[in-house]
């Protein structure tokens, strides 16, 4: 006797990120995607192993792809012009001013 084999049906529905507007998870989604993985390489070959950060000019550490523009402000989250390659210091520091910046409106 056959065995019925339940007909497997995808889960996840594919959205359209270009025409969707992201929401807060969409947003943290997004960090995933092998399209942000090939911008953060992009942006990181771009600069050319040194930090972008303004007067930091490290060579010597690993580098992070920043959105110039956060996505949580509206920033273009595939867009190269939209991309800088900072140290971790710069990185942390970056954030943490856009975050104030958000808070106080
Ligand atoms: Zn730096």
């Amino acid at each position: 006797m056959m065995a019925r084999v339940p007909m497997l049906r995808p889960r996840l529905a594919v959205i359209d990120t270009r025409t969707a507007k992201p929401g807060p998870k969409l947003r943290a989604a997004h960090y995933g995607t092998p399209e942000h993985v090939e911008w953060s390489r992009a942006v990181i070959r771009r600069a050319g192993g040194m930090c972008q950060g303004k007067g930091c000019g490290r060579t010597d550490t690993r580098f992070f792809a920043d959105h110039i523009a956060e996505l949580k402000d509206g920033g273009a989250a595939l867009d190269l012009a939209n991309g800088q390659a900072l140290c971790g210091t710069c990185h942390g520091t970056k954030t943490a001013a856009a975050r104030a910046a958000r808070q106080q409106g």
